[in-house]
């Protein structure tokens, strides 16, 4: 019966492609970083469960790097298996989520410290042996940075980048000061802030990664296990698709040759969109890419600051 619908679906292709603003090529991946600690998160089961149930009620997969640090040791490893249970990837995230890019942590160190997760994720049914950097940095040296890619080649690891880095972690931190407070219209509010701030930098990373790529490759976005994600999920993955973002898999969008890139970087690190742009010395690159200095104005004007 399909068929019958092709010549329409033929026509809409040939006007669309026609266009050069067209938008709806987009593909976004989600993926999560650091996990839930029950033990000093109270409400981090039922947290878990409504990421969980969103990505269901979506039919999306995504990934998901836990820090042994971020889950109280192995306190919060039950929540992580509930994500290999419904079949979304298990990546490495570190045990003690120590950033490379600290001149007093050595290459030494940050391999036992992933050697460390390794040993504590690898036997989960979806784990896949990818890093994502705490902080997203790769290394404040050539020695360091090249050192660990020479680690993760020899040891059948990849590098987990993000394409679309943002602020959650910061506007979480508001959204639950808000929450806290029993004022649930400024809750409400913040988490609409937070929804134009992701399809925002979404937006910005799409256009660089056209200036730098030439072409819109398949995005990857870093998003972490909190309250406010928690809470937003839904309404986050369909105002993408509002927007014409066509969500994929995480294992389907780290297939984009981009991610296999390594950019000449120091410190390295950031979206890795970024970091080419960067390494192409294009102009107007801010640092860090991402931080709340940059979100806490508009939160300010808006009364939304607690
Ligand atoms: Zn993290």
């Amino acid at each position: 019966m399909a068929f019958r619908f092709l010549p329409l679906r033929l026509l809409a292709v040939a006007v669309l492609t026609a266009s050069t603003s067209w938008a709806y090529a987009q593909t976004l991946a989600f993926s999560f970083d650091d996990g839930f600690n029950p033990t000093t998160q109270p409400q981090a089961a039922q947290w878990n469960a409504q990421l969980l149930e969103s990505l269901q009620q979506h039919k999306i997969k995504a990934t998901l790097f836990p820090s042994l640090a971020r889950l109280g040791g192995t306190d919060g490893l039950e929540l992580v298996a509930s994500w290999s249970a419904q079949g979304h990837w298990v990546g490495n995230h570190t045990a003690s989520h120590k950033s490379l890019a600290d001149p007093a942590f050595t290459l030494e160190e940050f391999i036992a410290d992933v050697e460390l997760a390794d040993t504590a994720f690898k036997d989960l049914p979806t784990f896949t042996p990818m890093l994502r950097f705490p902080y997203l940095k790769e290394g404040d040296t050539a020695a360091k940075r090249d050192g660990f890619r020479l680690w993760m080649a020899a040891h059948g690891y990849k590098s987990a980048p993000v394409s679309i880095d943002a602020s959650d972690w910061y506007y979480s931190r508001i959204f639950a000061a808000h929450v806290e407070a029993g004022d649930s219209a400024k809750a409400e509010r913040v988490k609409q802030h937070y929804i134009r701030h992701l399809l925002e930098r979404a937006r910005y990373y799409e256009q660089l990664a056209k200036e730098v790529l030439g072409r819109s490759p398949a995005h990857v976005i870093l998003l972490h296990t909190n309250q406010l994600n928690a809470a937003a999920l839904s309404d986050v993955i369909a105002a993408f698709t509002a927007e014409g973002w066509t969500i994929t898999s995480t294992e389907a969008a780290f297939q984009d040759p981009l991610y296999a890139q390594l950019p000449d970087t120091l410190p390295a690190g950031e979206s890795i969109i970024w970091a080419l742009a960067k390494a192409q010395n294009m102009p107007n690159l801010r640092y860090p890419a991402e931080d709340s200095v940059y979100e806490e104005p508009s939160l300010k004007d808006a009364g939304l600051l607690p």
